[in-house]
C-alpha cells in the first residue's frame, strides 16, 4: 500500500535519505530502527507530505503522491514529541482531525468516545490535558492520530517520553490495537526491544539508507553487516 523509489531528500550537500526503496503492505506493522541522525523522522515526513523529495517517488495504493498535500493524503502522523493542545481538554484534542475533516458535532462526540474506549480512556473527553500522566497524553495523541481513520498510521516515538515498564505494557496493548482495527503501520523507535515486539517486520537505517529489512527474528538472528550487529548489541 506504500512504495518508496529511490526517495532521496539533501540538506545541504548531505543526503538525510539516499536512494530508499521501501514497500510496506496491508495491514502491516513495519518499524524503523536507526542512530539519531540517521533519517527516521525524514522517512516519515516524506510519506506524511510535509518533506518534499529531491530525487525518488512516493506512492501510496500506486499513486505518485508528488504534489498531493499532506491533508490529502489519508495518512495519520503522530509526531516524535506528541504535540496535544494544552488548551483544549481531552476531547478537543480527539476531535481536532475530525473536525478538519468536516465531521458534524454528533459524529465528533460519537467518534471521540469510540476512540478514547479503544486507547483505554472511556470517559476522559472532559479532563485537561495537563492533568493526565505522560502514558495517558501519548493515548490521547494515539486516539487524536487514529480519528481520521488513516489508512496508514505513522508513529515517531509514539512512547519516547514513558519509562521502560509502561513502554512495554503500551507496546503489547499497541499491537493488539492495530490487529483489531486493521491498521497499517510503519513506526520509528531507536528502541530495539519496543521495535521486535510491536513490528511484522524491521527495518535498520544507517546514514540516511536501509542497511537491513526482515522480520524480527531473521534481523536478530542474522544482521546484515557489522553496523546492524553493533546497533542491536548496543542498544541492550
Ligand atoms: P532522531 O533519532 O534523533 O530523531 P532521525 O533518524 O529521526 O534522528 P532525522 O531527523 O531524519 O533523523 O535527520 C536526518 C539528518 O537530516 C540529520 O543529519 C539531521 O541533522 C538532518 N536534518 C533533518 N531535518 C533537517 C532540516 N530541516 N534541515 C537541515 N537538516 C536536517
Ligand atoms: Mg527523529
Amino acid at each position: 500500500m506504500l512504495r518508496l523509489e529511490d526517495a532521496t531528500v539533501r540538506f545541504g550537500g548531505r543526503a538525510a535519505l539516499d536512494s530508499v526503496g521501501l514497500g510496506v503492505a496491508e495491514h502491516e506493522i513495519v518499524c524503523v530502527l536507526g542512530p539519531s541522525g540517521s533519517g527516521k523522522s525524514t522517512l516519515l515526513r516524506a510519506v506524511a507530505g510535509l518533506q518534499p523529495l529531491d530525487a525518488g517517488r512516493v506512492l501510496l495504493d500506486g499513486r505518485d503522491q508528488a504534489g498531493v498535500p499532506a491533508h490529502r493524503r489519508g495518512v495519520g502522523l503522530m509526531f516524535q514529541d506528541h504535540q496535544l493542545f494544552p488548551q483544549r481538554d481531552v476531547g478537543g484534542n480527539v476531535a481536532f482531525g475530525l473536525r478538519m475533516h468536516g465531521a458534524s458535532r454528533a459524529e465528533q462526540v460519537r467518534r471521540v468516545k469510540e476512540l478514547l474506549e479503544l486507547v483505554g480512556l472511556p470517559g476522559a473527553s472532559g479532563r485537561a490535558v495537563a492533568a493526565l500522566s505522560g502514558g495517558e497524553q501519548q493515548r490521547v495523541a494515539l486516539a487524536r492520530a487514529l480519528a481520521p481513520s488513516p489508512r496508514l498510521l505513522m508513529l515517531d516515538e509514539p512512547l519516547g517520553q514513558l519509562d521502560r515498564s509502561l513502554r512495554e505494557r503500551l507496546v503489547v496493548e499497541l499491537r493488539d490495537l492495530f490487529g483489531r482495527l486493521g491498521t497499517t503501520v510503519l513506526a520509528v523507535t531507536h528502541d530495539q526491544g519496543e521495535a521486535f515486539a510491536l513490528a511484522d517486520r524491521v527495518v535498520v537505517m544507517r546514514d540516511g539508507r536501509i542497511a537491513q529489512s526482515g522480520t524480527p527474528l531473521e534481523v536478530w538472528q542474522r544482521p546484515a553487516d557489522a553496523f546492524v550487529a553493533r546497533f542491536l548489541g548496543f542498544e541492550n
